[in-house]
This record gives structure tokens, sequence and C-alpha cells, in this order.
């Protein structure tokens, strides 16, 4: 019934969001009254093709003004690329593990109902949620129609853009979200998931039975069609997504990818084992050897549902940091063998605290929210220089033991107030 699904052509997440900076109070692009009118005009026949007639998508976008913050989003490159222990000390770190535990409790006959229905487990289906918006708490404030317009109208993406906007004016001439709630991230995506527009058409359940498929306002629907999304995307009921394992000495890195599965039998027969108890069941027939941060950080035997996760977000990484999060959550310890690194990354709450202690030192930036965005890491790079150290705006264990101990140090003498 469902088209084979496309590989996730576009960074949806909200994460990409929050690495990249945007979402930070600064920088507004000042508004420009820039009507779209005459652009989404153009697009009737096109629309009507995609399967909103022009009469419905020409009431859905009226008056939609042009945002130029988003298309600021869209050019922005990242200055550097986050290190794989600070990408995952912060999306799995002790808080997102408790309460997505909590989550699994108080969602308990929810989850049990969507495990039967898909087969992916509870722990898979709440990581997702708990990484992709923080368990519902941060799904993005933008209205999607405007985004989804002026990046359909400018920018290097217009083609695909389109198509998201035709599937959003879809979700609303439907009934199933209302325009004015229909929020989300700059690049469209929204829910309690973060669904691209054409991803719902092609996937959202309405799980609660009220007749709307409710991605923003409904657990149930939202979880639901997470579930949906991996079993479309081939998980297998009964098998891990993966496991952490230890190498032999003198393996031969090449042999690493996740392209080159070969039957686990075989990677036995090398001397890999599993980093806790040896043994490599679960995983599936065919595995491959993952080394995110080479022979000297942990290593991983992945198998045709680490693919499945991949598939919600194109990047290993993140597939990893949503596997070991299930784990987590369902019980399980963290990763055995250290990142390789002696400056390990920080934790939310680290963050916030480093930006709290970046504050009494006089820098100015903005709100404490744990994203460590361009305005905390410009106050860093400051840090860094006035300490002698490398310039580059990333802050880890170091650098907060560092602040710690200069603030203890600054108000130790007796203060005057
Ligand atoms: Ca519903």
């Amino acid at each position: 019934m469902f088209k084979p699904i496309r590989r996730s052509i576009y960074p949806i997440s909200l994460l990409m969001l929050s690495l990249c900076g945007t979402t930070s109070a600064t920088g507004q692009a000042v508004e420009t009254e820039a009507p779209l009118d005459g652009c989404l005009r153009t697009l009737h026949p096109e629309a009507t093709r995609a399967g909103i007639a022009a009469t419905d998508f020409a009431r859905i976008t009226a008056g939609l003004q042009r945002d130029d913050s988003v298309l600021a989003a869209l050019d922005h490159q990242p200055e550097f690329r986050t290190a794989i222990w600070d990408y995952l000390a912060g999306l799995v770190d002790d808080q997102r593990v408790v309460d997505g535990q909590a989550r699994l409790i108080a969602h308990h006959d929810l989850l049990s109902a969507i495990e039967q229905r898909y087969t992916v487990p509870a722990a898979v289906v709440v990581a997702v949620w708990g990484v992709e918006t923080d368990y519902g708490r941060i799904a993005g404030q933008r209205e999607v129609l405007r985004s989804l317009a002026t990046l359909a109208c400018h920018g290097r993406r217009q083609k695909f853009f389109r198509g998201e906007l035709f599937a959003a004016a879809r979700i609303v001439r439907d009934g199933d979200i209302a325009a004015n709630r229909l929020r989300g991230s700059w690049a469209g995506a929204f829910g309690q998931t973060q669904f691209m527009p054409s991803t719902f058409q092609r996937v959202a359940i309405d799980f609660d039975g009220d007749g709307r498929r409710d991605l923003i306002g409904s657990v149930p629907d939202a979880l639901a069609s997470t579930a949906h999304y991996l079993a479309l995307a081939k998980w297998q009921s009964g098998l891990r997504w993966g496991v952490e394992v230890r190498l032999p000495t003198g393996f031969n890195s090449k042999l690493a990818g996740r392209g080159n599965k070969r039957p686990v039998s075989d990677w036995q027969a090398q001397g890999v084992v599993a980093a806790d108890d040896g043994t490599l069941s679960r995983v599936g027939e065919r595995a491959a050897i993952l080394l995110p941060a080479g022979r000297n950080g942990p290593a991983f035997l992945v198998g045709s549902n680490f693919d499945a996760l991949y598939r919600y977000n194109a990047s290993e990484n993140y597939a990893l940091a949503i596997g070991h999060l299930a784990d987590r959550i369902a019980g399980g310890k963290p990763l055995n063998t250290p990142w390789p690194t002696d400056d390990p990354g920080l934790s939310r709450v680290q963050r916030r605290e480093l930006q709290t202690l970046l504050i009494a030192r006089g820098h100015d930036i903005g709100t404490v929210d744990g994203l460590l965005g361009e305005r905390s890491r410009a106050a860093i790079r400051i840090e860094q220089e006035a300490l002698g150290w490398p310039v580059d705006g990333r802050a880890g264990q170091r650098l907060l033991a560092r602040l710690r101990a200069l603030t203890a140090d600054a108000g130790q003498p007796a203060s005057t107030e």
C-alpha cells in the first residue's frame, strides 16, 4: 500500500538545527515585507498534479510572507564537524535516559500496543522521540507553511521544498493538523518525532482513532507513526540494532564500514566478541563493523536494524545515538570502551552549567538553553584565547573544570556585596 521508503534526503531533525545554532534568539533576520503570492500562483498547476487543487492551495497559502531566516538556515555551514563524543555526550546523557525510562512506564500500554502492531521495541521508539524533540519538549516553533513556501520560491533546493509544501498543504486541507498549529523546524519537519510533510503522507497513522493524524498533539499518533516508519524501513523483529564489540589485535580496519556486511560467523572466526558478555547474539545473520572514531575508540557490530535507524536521518552517528539510547533506556550499560579523547564531551546539564559560568564571567550569550550556539562558542573562543589554549570554540570537560575553578577563585576574596 505504501511506496517504498526513500532514504531521507535532508537533515531534518532539530538536532541539526541546534548544531547550526539557528535556534538562538541571535541574528534575527530583519523582517522584510515580501509576499510570496506571485510565486505561489505559478505553482498551481504543479500543486494540482501533486494532489491539491489550486483553489485549496491558494486558500491555504494565502498571505504567506517570505521568512529570510529560513534561507539563512538553508545556507548555514557549520564551522566545524562535531566529534562523535560531543554528539553522543549531549544526546545520550543521563537525563535523557532517565526521562526515557519514565516515558516507558507512563506510556506502557500504548507502547505495548504499538510494539505488537509494528514489532518495533518500545525503547527504540522512545529513543527516537527523545533524540528528535526531547520527548516532545522542543518541537520547533516556525510556521511550517511559511518556511516551506519560502524555500519553495527561493534558495537552492526549491524543487524538493515544493514537494514538501504541497504535502503540507494536503495535511491542512485534510484536517489532520490546522495551519496555525503546524509548527516545526526551519526545514519543515514537525511533530513529536519530526516528520517531513512528504513522510507524513506516506507513513502517518491515526493511532488514537480520533480521525486525524496529529503528530503534533497526539503522542499515540506520533509514536505509532514512528514505529510504522521503522517497520517500513524493514526493522526486523527480535533483532538488536547492533552491539559494542572488542576487536582482536591486528584487526584490519579496512574491513570496517556499514557497507561491508558479512556473516556474523566470519567476524566470530576472526575473534570479534561482544564487549559485555562476549556473545554476538541477535544481531542478524550478516553484520558490519563500525569504527566511528577509528581503531582506538569503541567498535560496534551492526546488523540490518541499524540500517532501519539510519533511514530515519541519513547519518551513522544519528543511528548510533538512537540505538545506544534505546539500550540505555532498556537498562543497558554505558559503552565499555572510552572515546579516544582526553577531553570528553559535555552532557546537557554540563552545557547549561558552562553557559551559566560564561554569563557569570561577563559574556553575552543569551539564555541558558544547553545548546552551544554561535554566541556560546564565541565566548568559549575568548576564554580559550585568554587561557592560551587552541581556539576552536569547542567545549569539553577540561574547559568546564577550568571555568569552575576560575569562577570559584574569583568568588573567594571577600566580596563587598
Ligand atoms: Ca489521531
